[in-house]
């Protein structure tokens, strides 16, 4: 152990989307407030920094009006005509059971809900601001800049407020007294090992997605070797320092957020060198099929729309053989001018012909032939209408596994072809806090004095399931909870 020896009110951990909102929730009630970060200053951010949006609940023009610049009402109300006029606390709530399948905690569900609008708007306050959200986009605006922009934003607003950062700075073990209290954290400098003392600690450090050992341990076999579409640093460190003191694991820890990404997405990205993380997003599936080696399908690719799919379907192809899949439209749906720029950078194949195009792509192709020829067949009459907001019910009858909606014949050549992989996001498993103070609960059925968690770290909200944007909304929602209880107890402390 080094000599070095700090002293802060509060102390976060990490320096994502959910510790900068804590740190901003602490600064209203102490202006000694510090973060540690594990990255280098120039990788820092987090996840957050390669997110695109953050979903959120509004009611009409009204909400939204703090949160734009420059924008009309009527270019506001032109933007809500596109499908999505509002998105009400009953919606979120309605979604997020639907897509956890009726097990999200209920208590972080509420506080969740009832709690996005005031925390975006706070966040319009302390200086962010939105702009209208991309076509394929489940939601009607989207942080200006994306996470990239709302970081940078927030590393200077909290800079100007002397904040102090300590970077290179990896937080390893909890230090309490011999009550029990939390009272600072041990962390690994470039230096040696620090002590970081503090009146209250806030673990905002993500999940263990980036950690092998533990994914498989926890997600199951396979999971080891699936390439992360965020940052290295995410290896579960929070998690096991809080659960060394007896902190109480909650939620769903076998489940995560996947997703279908480029075959060429890297083992890790960070924030300098892909500022937007989502360009290797592979999201058009719903317009077309997957297959995978044998030339067979293996899901409904639209069982719901877009946004409350994609987060499930990584698990789905990872379980193909190769843990490959292939994206197949054809030139309907080129036509239609749905494909997003992504797609056109992608990893990709195109051929005149179904045979052509399977021989190109190396997969079994009478399988392929006669699955698009059976699914062509099966596709029911009715209107197609795919639009992102809601679900058309065109749908094939008599195939398995069906697809329920945007069901639409693969016939017209060129066909195109985007092979996929599965890639982790973020896992669900976390700890079990205080859904009104993100105060972290010990096995002992009490609250641990001094540690809160926020962010990724936060177990329960999320099953198996997951709605588009609503990581960023949690790790706000709950970053800025945390920090509010953390901020207040260190200077009644
Ligand atoms: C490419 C990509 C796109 C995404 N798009 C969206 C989107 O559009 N909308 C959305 O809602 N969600 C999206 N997500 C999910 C979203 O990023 C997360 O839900 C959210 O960022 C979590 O915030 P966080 O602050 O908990 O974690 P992070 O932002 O990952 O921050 C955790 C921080 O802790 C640091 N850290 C880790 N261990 C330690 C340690 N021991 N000591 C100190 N620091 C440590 C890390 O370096 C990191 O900076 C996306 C994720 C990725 C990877």
């Amino acid at each position: 152990m080094s000599d070095q020896e700090f002293h802060y009110d509060v102390l976060i951990v990490g320096g994502g989307n959910a510790a900068c909102s804590a740190a901003h929730a602490a600064l209203e009630k102490t202006s000694s407030v510090a973060i540690i970060e594990k990255s280098t200053l120039r990788d820092r951010g987090g996840n957050s920094a390669m997110t695109g949006h953050i979903r959120f609940v509004f009611n009409g023009v009204e909400d939204l009006r703090p949160l734009v610049r420059g924008m009309s009402d009527s270019e506001l109300l032109k933007l809500l005509d596109c499908g999505l006029p509002h998105r009400t606390e009953a919606e979120v709530w309605d979604e997020i059971m639907r897509v956890t399948n009726n097990q999200s905690d209920q208590e972080l569900l509420q506080v969740h809900v009832t709690e996005s609008l005031n925390t975006v708007q706070w966040l319009a306050g302390k200086g962010h601001d939105w702009v209208p959200a991309s076509m394929t986009n489940d939601n009607v605006l989207t942080m200006n800049g994306g996470g990239a922009g709302l970081q940078k934003r927030n590393f200077a607003i909290l800079e100007k407020a002397k904040v102090a950062f300590h970077y290179e700075t990896a937080g390893v073990e909890l230090i309490q007294d011999g009550s029990g209290r939390v009272i600072g954290v041990v962390a690994l400098t470039p230096q040696g090992y620090a002590r970081f003392y503090a009146k209250s600690v806030i673990l905002a450090c993500g999940s263990f997605e980036a950690n092998a050992e533990m994914r498989a341990r926890y997600l199951g076999p396979g999971w080891d070797m699936v390439h992360v579409r965020g940052v290295p640093f995410n290896t579960g460190d929070g998690l096991k320092m809080a659960m060394d003191i007896g902190a109480m694991p909650h939620g769903s820890w076998s489940t995560c957020h996947a997703s279908p990404q480029d075959i060429a997405l890297p083992k890790f990205t960070v924030p300098s060198v892909h500022v937007h993380g989502d360009s290797l997003n592979r999201y058009m599936y719903p317009y077309g099929i997957m297959v995978n080696q044998n030339g067979e399908r293996f899901i409904d690719e639209v069982w719901e729309t877009r946004g409350r799919t994609y987060a499930s379907m990584g698990r789905a192809i990872l379980g193909q053989p190769g843990g490959v899949a292939y994206q197949i439209l054809d030139a309907k749906i080129r036509d239609l001018n749905l494909y997003t720029s992504n797609y056109r950078k992608a990893t990709h194949a195109q051929a005149d012909t179904l045979e052509k195009l399977g021989e190109e792509l190396g997969i079994n192709v009478p399988n392929f032939v006669k699955t698009v020829r059976e699914f062509n067949a099966a596709v029911q009459p009715g209107q197609y209408n795919p639009d992102r907001h809601t679900l058309d019910g065109k749908s094939t009858k008599g195939i398995y596994p069906p697809k329920s909606n945007y069901a639409l014949e693969i016939d017209k050549g060129p066909f195109e072809a985007w092979p996929v992989r599965c890639g982790i996001t973020f896992a669900f498993g976390g700890l079990k806090i205080e859904a009104k103070t993100g105060n972290v609960q010990h096995v002992a059925g009490r609250p641990i004095p001094g540690l809160y968690a926020a962010g990724e770290m936060v177990g329960g909200l999320f099953v198996g399931g997951y709605g588009s944007g609503s990581g960023m909304m949690s790790g706000a929602t709950f970053g800025r909870i945390a920090g509010t209880a953390a901020g207040l107890a260190a200077v009644q402390n």
